[in-house]
């Protein structure tokens, strides 16, 4: 069946490839260096030998996607995709890293030095009759195709655009440079069309919009706010990916003031949706996405745990205070209220288990820093995640759950040591005195020490 497209693909020439249902261009304008100003040594040496290899074989290859489109706006890209007419099968018959990947739609893998290349083979834009859920959500769109056609199913013109390293020239089939230069992001084809088959496109315009400082073009804007309840058939895991994606693109505050203004934020995003609507939350999470931005643009590493929980963490608070309402004591109902809004969203985002985890570690270390007196501040720090747990706190702090004075006694506490760091412990709280002097069976006697 592959072997079938392959060939009718690949054996054909472009001109007898079926026409693409948009009617799109199949000459590309090829744009020189002279014009772009993209030079193949800003290119990563693994996307240079990954792409020179396929040459040599004979075959097409491109640098493809974001990465030329960054480089264009000045943006150091990410990472390199490499885009190719050669099958996964000749792709890793040309490099001796490399594996094949995925079972729908073959990528392959080339390992250069510390680098991974994502390869892939031009793919057709799906035919009319190919498979879609009721929403009309494509399903399946693994059929090889012709350059051109890659371009066509691509979905922004910034987005399909092709760099040859060999000639340091841009094939860009639908005006991508110039729209980028007009600061534009264009989708290829009918907009609504296009978020039809994949309504995570909308949350790509506005991710790709905030990142590049591009205006959506309005044929793009408009139709997201009635279609926005389509991202709601989008499969969980992938929509954990896009939010990931977007919360960690260092323009997390821009995003997600734009998905507010473009009503993505409703009922899509469970979320952002009730938290952005409390103030104190709002702040809260406002001040965590400013917080990971900062870290995200000064290179420093970023943890999806550490954001999920940030994300989450008015919910926790406000289910942790109805199930205390209930009668039940403080630990087991924090406990209980984290397995609640986890489960909620589990559902809707494929918070996957590892971070499921990190977050609830994070969550669990708060009540804990109210403790300041005796050993237990001194267990705290010990604890694995306790940088995470402080971090969060001080955001706590910043956004005024709780008060400041909290987060300054945990820095200086953290700033000292020795005798210093011991002045420092407040004297246990009453009712704590009281049960250990019971257990001690001594009569109490004058004002309770500090814990030694
Ligand atoms: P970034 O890497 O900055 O997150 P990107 O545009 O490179 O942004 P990727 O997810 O890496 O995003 O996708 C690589 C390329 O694949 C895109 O540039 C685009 O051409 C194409 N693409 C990705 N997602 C879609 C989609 N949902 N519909 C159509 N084309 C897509
Ligand atoms: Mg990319």
């Amino acid at each position: 069946m592959i072997r079938k497209l392959i060939s009718r693909v690949f054996g054909a020439k472009p001109a007898t490839s079926p026409r693409s249902p948009r009617g799109g261009n199949d000459a590309a304008a090829v744009i020189p260096v002279k014009n772009h100003g993209v030079r193949r040594e800003q290119l990563s040496s693994g996307a240079r030998r990954t792409v020179e290899g396929l040459q040599k074989a004979g075959y097409k290859a491109y640098v493809v996607g974001g990465a030329v489109r960054d480089l264009l706006a000045g943006i150091p890209p990410k990472d390199f995709d490499v885009a190719t007419n050669a099958t996964p099968e000749q792709v890793r018959a040309c490099f001796r890293r490399s594996r094949i990947i995925g079972r729908r739609f073959q990528i392959v893998h080339v390992m250069m030095g510390a680098e991974t290349l994502e390869v892939t083979t031009f793919r057709a834009i799906h035919a009319d009759d190919a498979p879609t859920d009721e929403h009309g959500r494509v399903l399946r769109d693994n059929v090889f195709g012709s350059m051109a056609e890659d371009a066509e199913r691509r979905d922004f013109t910034v987005n399909a655009l092709y760099y040859d390293p060999a000639d340091e020239t841009i094939h860009d089939y639908h005006h991508g440079v110039a729209d980028l230069k007009q600061k534009t992001l264009r989708m290829i084809g009918d907009p609504k069309v296009r978020y039809r088959e994949d309504p995570v496109r909308m949350l790509r315009a506005v991710r790709l919009g905030a990142k590049l400082g591009l205006a959506i073009d309005p044929t793009a804007r408009r139709p997201i706010r009635e279609m926005s309840e389509l991202i709601e058939n989008v499969p969980p895991a992938r929509l954990f990916d896009e939010m990931l994606k977007l919360l960690t693109s260092g323009y997390a505050v821009r995003c997600v003031k734009q998905l507010r203004e473009e009503g993505l934020h409703h009922g899509l995003l469970p979320l952002l949706d009730v938290i952005l609507e409390q103030p104190l939350g709002e702040r809260f999470v406002m001040l965590a996405l400013a917080n990971t931005d900062e870290r995200v643009q000064a290179g420093k590493p970023t943890s999806p745990g550490f954001l999920f929980a940030t994300l989450l963490w008015h919910e926790v608070l406000g289910q942790w205070e109805k199930i205390k309402a209930k009668g039940e004591r403080p630990i087991p109902a924090l406990f209980a209220a984290m397995d609640e809004v986890l489960d909620v969203q589990a559902e809707k985002l494929a918070i996957t288990r590892r971070i499921a985890g990190d977050i609830k570690d994070i969550w669990a270390l708060q009540p804990r820093f109210e403790a300041r007196s005796g050993k237990r501040p001194y267990a705290l720090l010990e604890q694995p995640r306790f940088k995470a747990g402080y971090d969060f706190l001080l955001l706590r702090a910043a956004s005024g759950e709780v008060p400041q004075e909290l987060a300054d006694w945990w820095r200086n506490f953290l700033n000292s040591d020795g005798d210093a760091r011991q002045t420092l412990l407040l004297p246990p709280p009453k009712d704590e005195a009281k049960k250990r002097r019971r257990r001690r069976k001594k009569p109490a006697n004058g004002a309770p020490a500090a814990d030694a």
